[in-house]
């Protein structure tokens, strides 16, 4: 008999030499320049860089808010190259859950109903088990009748997860969602990504400049100048912190003239 080598990870989530540039000729900007990535099912992935490395653009072209210059992107077994407006709305709501950094709720509903709100446009009806569960394992139980302002960043920003969890999306999207957190709701809120993956096998992609968040992750994918440079696995704090350093000497050195070279 012969042993089979050990599959690989099914992707939830895939890109393909994904390029996206913004403007032409002098002002050309390559925001992403080939990234190939495969987003594991049942897995929390960090993707880090440095501030206009294209982790924004590359979060976005993969969850159907923006289109890539070249490239694809695979969402489960659908190449969203390949769907037109109206399908691609469909895969957007029923799919994908994205979290964003303003958290983005709506002002005058509750957090039930901003919870509900995606499900409810789509003309869904909830699934009340599951429900149950985000919202305890959120531990929003006592906040549902209230409205955002009423609430702390970190009980909003556990809202918006929620929200993006409610239709059991087979990817969920987080763009630096604890960047306007202090760091004890910002802990709260990585926690319940941490608990969604490891206890109902969701799959979350979440951009972040912190070291500290990205050591709730699987995997580290480290971005700079649109592309891939490095990625981790199983990381911890320090390690993440050494990686970034040498990361940002190697950018530096780069950039700068190499010494004895004409000014
Ligand atoms: P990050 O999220 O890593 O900070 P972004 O993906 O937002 O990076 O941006 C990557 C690059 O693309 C940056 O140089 C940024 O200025 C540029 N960029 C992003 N969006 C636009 C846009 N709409 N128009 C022009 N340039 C853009
Ligand atoms: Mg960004």
């Amino acid at each position: 008999m012969t042993t089979s080598p050990a599959p690989s990870p099914v992707a939830a989530a895939r890109a393909i030499d994904l390029r996206k540039t913004y403007g032409r000729g002098d002002s050309e900007v390559r925001a992403l320049d080939g990234v190939s990535l495969d987003v594991e099912a049942g897995r929390f992935t960090a993707i880090m860089g440095p501030s206009g490395s294209g982790k924004s653009t590359l979060m976005h072209c993969l969850a159907a808010l923006d289109s890539p210059t070249s490239g694809q992107v695979i969402i489960g077994e659908t190449d969203l190259s390949k769907l037109r407006d109206k399908a691609l709305t469909a895969l957007r709501r029923d799919q994908i859950g994205f979290v964003f950094q303003a958290f983005n709720l709506v002002p005058t509903l509750t957090a039930r109903e901003n919870i509900l709100l995606p499900l409810s446009l789509a003309g869904r009806r909830p699934d009340a088990e599951w429900f149950d569960t985000v919202v305890d394992t959120v531990g929003l139980r006592d906040r549902l009748g209230h409205r955002p302002s009423e609430m702390s960043g970190g009980q909003q920003q556990r809202v918006a997860c929620a929200r993006a969890l409610a239709s059991r999306p087979s990817i969920v999207f987080a763009d630096e969602p604890t960047g306007n957190l202090d760091s004890t709701s910002g802990a709260e809120v990585l926690n319940f990504l941490r608990r969604s993956v490891s206890e109902f096998g969701q799959t979350i992609a979440m951009v972040t400049h912190d070291a500290v968040a990205a050591s709730y992750c699987d995997r580290v994918v480290f971005l700079a100048d649109g592309r891939i440079v490095d990625e981790l696995r199983a990381p911890d704090r320090e390690t993440i912190l050494a990686r970034m350093s040498a990361l940002q000497a190697a950018a530096i050195a780069s950039a700068s003239p190499a010494p004895g070279s004409a000014v």
